[in-house]
């Protein structure tokens, strides 16, 4: 089967990896997708990412059995076919009409890279990629037999071979895939305000599996502000409800639209190991309990420890950006047991989602003692006596009052708009628990 990969094609200043995915289905239209167009996100701490740092790949052959209609290019009706057989192709010719694609549509800032071959890569090369940084080695035997192509550096080569080792299928207990249905703009008007009405997203957004489309203050998610290709992206769990419902958007209408199945959501990134073994751009998984409580600093960002089972102890971190997550955080007490997910940088841990698993007791101050006198007492200091100043009588120090926290237990993030990619929506979460 024809395999291909490619990656990198944008950079922070415009382009977008998947409008060159839809050119190269277009270019290869002698041949059938067999599976879905896959969009991969890889690591999202790897310092040289592109905005999204995602990776586009697809299976080509000849289609067996019955098709479903997966997308359309300016009216033209994209299939897909679960299974195939093998067809002929010239790897040279293959080669060269992707290149001319990328050297159309990349921007000149960006490394993009392609991988063709004629089988799937192995699944490691993408739980590599995915977690962590992936080595010259481990690349070179990965790709080995592999036709490689890089421009300007060979960076999107990586990303193009990781795209291809992913199964989508691989569960562990959690979810293996998401889809995304993204509708394109037309070429004339890429970089205007796109007529997206919030309605219209209220509309889709409710819909079973459906996530990401809209914050909880209104803020659409799921409309980009670059000035990119891409109308809107509509991501769910369950592809059969994203292509009966994307129409409902608008009231610009996509000129093109395809669905991609995609390792979104899936937390894939995330891995649990002891606190001594974190590197800088893990994203990590770990279950603690709050040794300081949470400070403010300029800015608006929050910063709290917590300790592990083994008593090493690391800080965490909830930005500006993080929005109202970050009033969740303030509320927390030292002891609360909670489960923190986020990427590990310079010794602090960027929270990504919490999960508040119980509460330490509360308590708050009772007011000061009456004295018999009728005037307020005073405290001599910490831990000691209550003073009245006026007649010299002491009281023993009142006891704290046990306060109920309106903090409820469960899984709180930041909202869609400053989520990962690969982040797994709370929203999806408690499906899974
Ligand atoms: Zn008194």
């Amino acid at each position: 089967m024809l395999h291909i990969g490619i990656d990198d094609t944008d950079s922070i200043h415009g382009g977008c990896t998947t409008w060159v995915a839809t050119e190269v289905i277009k270019e290869l239209s002698e041949f059938d997708l067999i599976g879905h167009p896959r969009l991969v996100r890889l690591n999202p701490n790897v310092p040289w990412k592109t905005r999204g740092n995602g990776a586009v790949s697809f299976t080509f052959g000849k289609g067996i059995g019955p098709k479903k209609k997966i997308g359309e290019f300016q009216g033209v009706e994209i299939f897909n076919f679960e299974k195939g057989i093998e067809m002929n192709y010239d790897t040279d010719s293959i080669l060269s009409r992707l290149k001319n694609i990328i050297t159309k549509h990349s921007h000149p800032d960006s490394q993009p890279g392609i991988v063709i071959s004629d089988l799937f890569l192995p699944e490691g090369l993408y739980w590599q990629g995915v977690t962590g940084i992936v080595s010259k080695e481990i690349l070179e035997d990965a790709i080995e037999g592999a036709t490689v192509l890089g421009f300007r550096g060979s960076r999107g080569v990586y990303g193009a071979a990781c795209s291809l080792a992913w199964s989508g299928n691989t569960n562990n207990g959690a979810i293996s895939h998401t889809w995304e249905l993204i509708g394109y703009r037309e070429e004339k008007k890429w970089g205007t305000f796109r007529e997206i009405s919030s309605e219209s997203v209220k509309e889709v957004s409710d819909k079973e599996g459906v996530f990401s489309c809209i914050d909880l203050d209104g803020k659409i998610a799921m409309v980009p502000n670059s000035p990119c290709p891409v109308l809107w992206g509509f991501r769910g769990t369950d592809d059969s409800t994203l292509i009966h419902n994307f129409n409902y958007l608008g009231p610009e209408k996509p000129i093109r639209w395809l669905l991609y199945k995609t390792n979104q959501a899936t937390d894939d990134h995330l891995c649990s190991k002891e606190i001594s073994e974190f590197i800088d751009g893990d994203s990590v998984w770990m279950e603690a309990s709050v040794s300081s409580k949470p400070v403010v600093i300029e800015g608006g960002h929050r910063f709290f420890s917590v300790k592990n089972s083994s008593n090493e102890s690391i800080e965490c971190a909830a930005f500006e950006p993080t929005k109202s997550f970050r009033h969740i955080i303030d509320k927390l007490e030292v002891g609360d047991s909670v489960i923190i997910c986020g990427s590990f940088k310079k010794e602090t841990i960027n929270l990504e989602k919490i999960k508040i698993e119980s509460l330490a007791p509360r308590y708050r101050k009772p007011s000061n003692p009456l004295c018999k006198c009728g005037k307020r007492t005073h405290s001599s200091g910490k831990n000691s006596y209550y003073r009245c100043k006026d007649c010299g009588e002491k009281y023993e120090r009142p006891e704290m009052i046990e306060v109920v926290s309106d903090l409820k237990l469960g899984w709180y993030e930041p909202p869609a708009s400053s989520r990962r990619h690969l982040s797994t929506p709370v929203s999806l979460i408690s499906k899974h628990e």
